[in-house]
């Protein structure tokens, strides 16, 4: 069934952090959107874990951010091991007036509490819609969605591993057939690193990726390491383990161990660990390979790029939702002045920069070759003693980088 409609409503696709973000920006603007999102309920990955300044700074008058420094935990900075002879610290203190910290808090909260404050200015996600195409024309997109309702049956068959009806296939073919033709002025394509939005405007996504898995748990832990700071080791054949606390809601964490995300481009991470003993199964792990790509424009005629969707790099340096939020921050901003086309010239230079610092780092931290590893063991430690180096480095941990002006 195709249903062809006439809307002026502007179209945000995808609602994870960046899209969230840019749909609460515009209602605050008093501009009005549809948000579609494909999956049928909000994500529940632990995911982005730290919260930058800049991100608390752009988020505070939406209320958000008085709600996630209720429930996250302020990390004050990061230790560091540089084999086994050379240890170092970094400290937040005085980078920022009001958050001089980083927040661990799981993506999955900074999402409900952004859903949250997006339905407190009167916007609603509407679930299991998906972008299939869009195409510019004159001044407006066309764009094809899907509905992807599962039948309520389907749902409880898929949860307890059953085998589907024949009645059932039935109900979520004729839902899933389900097709609009929505007709917008603009659309944002936040729709995370496989953007359908980007691709089928025809946007490269160039760069490269690394060919070796990464490997990452969330899993209790009795240990010694300081919770309010970030831990990084960097092994002396090379590879590294990064750590830090996962957090959902600080005010009902039990006073037995807590959860910690352990990362590394080594396999068992959790085995790699100094000075602390695993304390149950680990309530995530994962495998994953790292790229860093950034799309070739973010705007082709009235389709927009913002987040994944415009630029993905490694975890390392916490940058990825951060940055995200920031595009849709400058892109809401920009929409209310209607100057949406200094979008791409203001911003991908940004990003583009980000992403280039980001895969030098990674670069580092992989300790893959023999370069790496002597900078990492032999010249780090002493880099980080020097104030303009250190200062440097935190600026581009904390995404206070480059100031936020349009
Ligand atoms: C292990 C790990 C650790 C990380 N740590 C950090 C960190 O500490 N700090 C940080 O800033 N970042 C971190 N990141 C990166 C961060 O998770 C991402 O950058 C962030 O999720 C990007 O948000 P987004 O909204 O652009 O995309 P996504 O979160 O991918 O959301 C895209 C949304 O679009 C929906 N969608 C996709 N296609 C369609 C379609 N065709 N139609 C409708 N909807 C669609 C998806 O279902 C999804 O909900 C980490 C990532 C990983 C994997």
């Amino acid at each position: 069934m195709v249903v062809a409609q006439q809307k002026e409503l502007p179209l945000i696709v995808g609602a994870g952090p960046v899209g969230l973000a840019a749909a609460l920006f515009l209602a605050r603007g008093g501009v009005r959107v549809r948000i579609v999102e494909r999956r049928s309920h909000p994500s529940v990955e632990s995911r982005a874990l730290a919260v930058n300044p800049r991100t608390m700074e752009i988020l505070e008058p939406t209320g958000v951010t008085e709600k996630m420094l209720e429930r996250g935990v302020r990390i004050h900075g990061g230790q560091f091991r540089f084999g086994s002879k050379h240890s170092g610290e970094i400290s937040f203190d005085g980078i920022h007036p009001r958050y001089p910290f980083m927040l661990a808090l799981s993506q999955a909260v900074t999402e409900k509490l952004l859903e949250e404050a997006l339905e407190a200015a009167g916007g609603r996600v509407e679930r299991n819609v998906e972008l299939t195409s869009c195409r510019n024309e004159t001044g407006c997109v066309e764009v094809v969605l899907r509905g992807n309702e599962e039948p309520a049956e389907l749902r409880s068959a898929a949860n307890y591993g059953a085998e589907p009806s024949s009645e059932y296939l039935a109900a979520e073919r004729s839902s899933a057939g389900s097709t609009e033709s929505y007709v917008c002025p603009w659309m944002l394509g936040a729709d995370g690193a496989h953007s359908r939005a980007r691709e089928t405007v025809g946007l490269s996504f160039d760069g490269s990726s690394v060919d070796r898995e990464w490997y990452l748990a969330d899993v209790p832990l009795e240990t010694s390491l300081d919770e309010e700071r970030a831990q990084i080791w960097f092994l002396d054949d090379g590879g590294f383990v990064f750590c830090i606390r996962v957090v959902a809601d600080k005010r009902e964490e039990s006073a037995g161990p807590k959860l910690w995300r352990v990362i590394a481009n080594l396999p068992n991470p959790i085995s790699l660990l100094p000075d602390s003993k695993q304390a149950g199964p680990p309530v995530w792990e994962s495998k994953f390979k790292v790229a860093h790509r950034i799309a070739e424009r973010l705007q082709k005629g009235r389709v927009f790029l913002a987040g994944d969707a415009a630029h993905i790099h490694s975890p390392i340096g916490a940058r990825g939702m951060n940055l995200g939020i920031e595009d849709a921050w400058v892109f809401s901003q920009l929409v209310s002045r209607g100057e949406m086309d200094r979008y791409d010239l203001l911003r991908r230079p940004v990003d583009e920069k980000v992403v280039r610092s980001i895969r030098r780092l990674t670069w580092m931290a992989r300790g893959e070759s023999a370069g790496s590893r002597f900078i990492r063991t032999h010249i780090a430690p002493h880099l980080l003693e020097v104030q303009s180096f250190r200062e440097s480095a935190i600026r581009i941990g904390t995404g206070l980088d480059h100031p936020i002006g349009i």
